[in-house]
């Protein structure tokens, strides 16, 4: 049964523009984080805004509370421009739950259905108006926009994932170009654009393809302290991948990245086979099967998602505990998007990936390959090489990935290694791979040369390059057929190396790459030749520095480390803390019947309530709807629509 008047609506401030009182009635949260209040401040002072934070730090209230403020104030409705179908309907979905009138246009409605929410918005009962970017350039939607700017009844333009934008970012959509059209033709309207991902280029590609120039900059620090990053040698990726699920993320929700289809269809069922719930998401799949998998990821609690890149974006999904690359990213952006879609709900999570020489073999080809011009292939290699060195680093990867953001990280200085070795300052972050377990480190400057100089010397005798494998058994002094056959024993850089193992030799060769000392040269097979830099290395003068390995050394699991080893985890979350018997029972019940609820209304769980908020209502055990509004995430709307359900619940546990 529910009761409409639980709460006495004549006590709130029912249609305040405030935006705190906004925050607070609607969406039942007490205070702004970070930068949120100065953003809506400027926004309803009429500025434009750039809002650079990353996933999870807050943008969508950074426009949906203006957009609820102005229509208080009889300024009509905002549009949102959202690239991902399905990101707009649980948007929409959420504010529908919050009690505010949104709605979206796109390509799955009926016509009857888009005539019915054109009509609401010609007569202002829209708050907020999500569309696809390519729908702003369509002269008819564009009719009715004039129609609304008219009557002043456009209150806002907020463009969401901005970075789509831009060539540089690693999503860009065409149709993010036409948006430029807004600011020409509604000059007075205030825009905004929001991203979680911005390298001082795309940034200010953003600002100049969508004419922001006279925006206000509000850039949060790119921080993501509940994210541990961990970064592992590749060898059996499949089982390195299956023992990290099974030792440290078993029954939890998480992302798995490979770059091809085929490799997402074996990943997805070799979990399977090991007994871990996972399923496949590509775009060579039916559009109806991706949406399943999608629902089902969303809806579900511990499904483990095997994907390519086009998966993802926009996924709103709270409690991913992990996102695993089994392939390389192209660049610091992508990587760092998709780690990104870990731990939105600021509660223990995992980045982690495995990476080998055939990886940088790989995206070096494929960027020499592709079709681009030569000016733009030469942006991506430097972004590669960025993406490398972090992968390659023995020092701390957060400051590493902050600081290709262009951000300074003062983390603690580590003051016990500092004093156990008489070091240089060490920056530690506590919760990256080499932070927690500091690498040893080799000097492979002298394996470098002789690697190189058996390159060189090769290509001298016999005007050829060769691939890795035959290179390393040269270096090594191993008899092969193929050595017999170009009679490479008789080379007096034969066994130069005798002394390294191979996987040190494939170390040194990822580095040499990197630093482009060695090139990749395509053919059948990518073969490597001597590259630009090769020189300097041979001369000695840049150090190879290689960690020792890093795959063999026994991992910490992340349970342990988020008590022990002063990781930034906000404690005062309710799932940290230690719930009784009965409230875990009572947890128990609520999830099943926010389960139901969500799938009644079609809407992923943390839709209708977060985990945080129903395990602080196991918790608190209120008993009077005041009570119950007193805890955050529960808006009046919720209060009203579920107050009496919530209240029945932790009564039977009484
Ligand atoms: P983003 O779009 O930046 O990834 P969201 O807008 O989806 O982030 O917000 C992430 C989460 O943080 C949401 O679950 C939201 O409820 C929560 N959140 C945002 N702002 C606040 C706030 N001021 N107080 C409490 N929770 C907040
Ligand atoms: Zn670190």
């Amino acid at each position: 049964m529910r009761s409409t008047s639980l709460l006495s609506t004549s006590t709130l401030p029912s249609l305040s523009p405030d935006p705190l009182d906004i925050l607070q009635q609607v969406f039942g949260y007490q205070d702004f984080r970070g930068p949120q209040r100065a953003i809506i401040h400027h926004v309803l002072g009429g500025g434009d805004a750039m809002v650079l934070m990353p996933t999870g730090g807050g943008k969508s209230w950074c426009y949906q509370i203006p957009a609820i403020a102005r229509h208080r104030a009889g300024q009509g409705t905002t549009l949102v421009v959202s690239p991902l179908i399905a990101l707009m309907h649980d948007q929409v979905g959420a504010l529908h739950e919050a009690g505010v009138e949104a709605a979206f246009l796109n390509s799955t409605l009926s016509s009857e259905a888009s005539q019915d929410i054109e009509r609401r918005l010609l007569q202002g009962e829209l708050v907020l108006l999500y569309a696809a970017p390519e729908r702003v350039s369509n002269p008819r939607f564009l009719a009715l926009l004039d129609s609304l700017a008219q009557r002043g009844l456009l209150s806002l333009f907020a463009i969401d994932e901005a970075h789509c934008v831009s060539q540089w970012g690693h999503d860009f959509r065409p149709e993010y170009r036409m948006l430029s059209v807004l600011q020409e033709r509604f000059p007075g309207v205030p825009r905004m654009a929001l991203t979680a991902t911005a390298d001082a280029l795309t940034r200010a590609d953003i600002v100049e393809r969508l004419h922001l120039q006279q925006a206000h900059p509000f850039i949060s620090s790119f921080d993501r302290p509940n994210i541990r990053y961990a970064i592992v040698d590749k060898q059996d990726p499949l089982k390195q991948l299956i023992r990290f699920i099974e030792q440290e993320h078993a029954g939890e929700a998480g992302i798995v990245y490979c770059q091809s289809r085929k490799r997402v269809e074996e990943v997805a069922s070799a979990l399977c086979q090991a007994g871990i719930d996972a399923l496949p998401y590509h775009a060579g799949l039916d559009t109806a099967v991706r949406q399943r998998h999608q629902n089902r990821f969303l809806r579900e609690d511990a499904l483990v998602m095997v994907a390519t890149i086009a998966f993802g974006m926009g996924i709103d999904k709270p409690d991913v505990r992990f996102v695993a690359h089994l392939d390389l990213p192209k660049n610091i952006e992508g990587y760092y998007q998709e780690t990104g879609r870990a731990g939105r709900d600021g509660l223990p999570a995992e980045a982690w990936m495995a990476y080998g020489l055939q990886d940088v073999v790989n995206q070096r080809r494929m960027i020499d390959e592709g079709p681009a011009p030569d000016a733009f292939k030469q942006v991506m290699r430097q972004k590669l090489e960025a993406l490398l060195s972090m992968a390659e680093s023995t020092d701390c990867r957060r400051l590493r990935l902050l600081s290709y953001f262009g951000e300074a990280y003062a983390p603690h200085a580590d003051q016990a290694a500092q004093a156990a070795s008489n070091d240089t300052l060490r920056l530690n972050c506590q919760s990256c791979d080499n932070c927690l377990d500091r690498p040893e480190v080799w000097d492979g400057t002298e394996a470098a040369r002789k690697l190189l100089s058996c390159v060189y010397r090769i290509q001298q005798q016999d005007g050829l390059s060769f691939g890795a494998g035959h290179l390393m058994d040269v270096v090594r002094g191993k008899v092969t057929d193929k050595v017999q056959q170009y009679q490479h024993q008789a080379l007096s850089t034969f066994g130069l190396a005798a002394d390294c193992s191979e996987a040190q030799l494939r170390g040194v060769m990822r580095q040499l790459i990197s630093l482009e000392a060695l090139s990749v040269q395509s053919g059948d097979f990518p073969t490597l030749g001597l590259g630009p830099q090769s020189r300097l290395v041979l001369r000695g003068e840049v150090p190879i520095r290689l960690r020792v390995g890093a795959s063999e050394r026994p991992r910490k699991p992340l349970r342990s480390l988020a008590r022990t080893s002063g990781m930034p985890v906000d404690k005062s979350r309710p799932e940290l803390a230690l719930l009784s018997e009965q409230a875990l029972s009572l947890l128990a019940s609520l999830k099943q019947w926010r389960a139901e609820v969500a799938s009644a209304h079609n809407l992923p769980p943390y839709v209708i309530f977060h985990d945080a908020t129903l395990a602080a209502i196991a918790q608190a055990a209120p008993k009077t709807p005041e009570a119950l509004h007193a805890i955050s995430g529960i808006g009046a709307k919720k209060i009203e629509a579920y107050g009496g359900e919530v209240l029945r619940i932790v009564g039977l546990f009484q």
